[in-house]
């Protein structure tokens, strides 16, 4: 059954228009991925979902209902949650306090303190740490965290390997079914391609603000998405 539906989606900055003519479908439960080059709009769509974007038309839907009038808090309370590109945690307070932070604005679920520890092993030992003394992936896993401490139905996973040595992004894309099984759905933006048709069922390719390509991770060869990605040939 479709959870989230973005339906002919433009939007943008000001007079800049970044997203043109967007659609996809996201599935109770399902992963999917949305690949492409700097710049392409992935993290425009992101925040368009989550309401930090002005849309120009078109529409997002939770369980068909239409939540463009909500305000970001409001469509945290929905059950949709971002995790930023660059993180954004609070650096002077402690791993703890930013979990509890994220946990504010909270539905009922099962994500807690344990928990998050459980599915981020790599954050166990630095629970009173503060956040500005954290590596790099320690940090992503905290966002993470802080994200899921508020109960997602769906969760929204900007870059979450931009920057990070691939054994720790390995780290993090292990707590990824344990999200799913929760019953979270997960909205992957990457631009490292493997990463993101490895994890989702779904993927959708997005070039100069447009979705250029989507299908089954499986039933795409590299040529259809280098050419979805780079533009090759588009204009052959
Ligand atoms: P990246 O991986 O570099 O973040 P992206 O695919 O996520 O790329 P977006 O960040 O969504 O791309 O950017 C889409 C377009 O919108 C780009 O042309 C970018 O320059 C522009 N853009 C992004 N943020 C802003 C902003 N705050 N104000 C104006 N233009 C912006």
């Amino acid at each position: 059954m479709t959870l989230l539906e973005v339906k002919n989606l433009d939007a943008g900055y000001g007079q800049f228009q970044a997203l043109f003519d967007v659609s996809l479908n996201l599935k109770e439960g399902e992963a999917i991925s949305v690949i492409g080059a700097n710049g392409a709009g992935k993290s425009t769509l992101l925040k368009a979902i989550a309401g930090t974007v002005n849309m120009n038309s078109g529409d997002v839907l939770l369980d068909g209902q239409s939540i463009c009038d909500m305000q970001p808090h409001e469509r945290l309370l929905q059950g949709i949650a971002l995790v930023p590109e660059g993180r954004r945690i609070f650096r002077s307070l402690t791993v703890k306090e930013n979990l509890l932070i994220g946990g504010y604005s909270s539905r009922s679920g099962s994500w807690n303190v344990a928990s998050i520890l459980e599915a981020f092993p790599i954050l166990e030992n630095f629970i009173g740490r503060d956040a500005d003394r954290l590596s790099g992936g320690e940090q992503q896993a905290l966002a993470i965290g802080r994200a899921l401490m508020s109960n997602p139905r769906v969760l929204l996973l900007d870059e979450v390997s931009l920057g990070l040595a691939p054994i720790v992004v390995k780290q993090l894309y292990a707590a990824l079914p344990i999200i799913r099984n929760k019953g979270c759905a997960l909205v992957i933006v990457e631009q490292d391609t493997n990463q993101a048709l490895a994890a989702s069922d779904h993927t959708y390719c997005m070039l100069e603000g447009r979705i250029s390509l989507e299908g089954k991770p499986s039933e795409l060869t590299r040529e259809q998405i280098s050419q979805a990605y780079f533009g090759l040939g588009a204009h052959a």
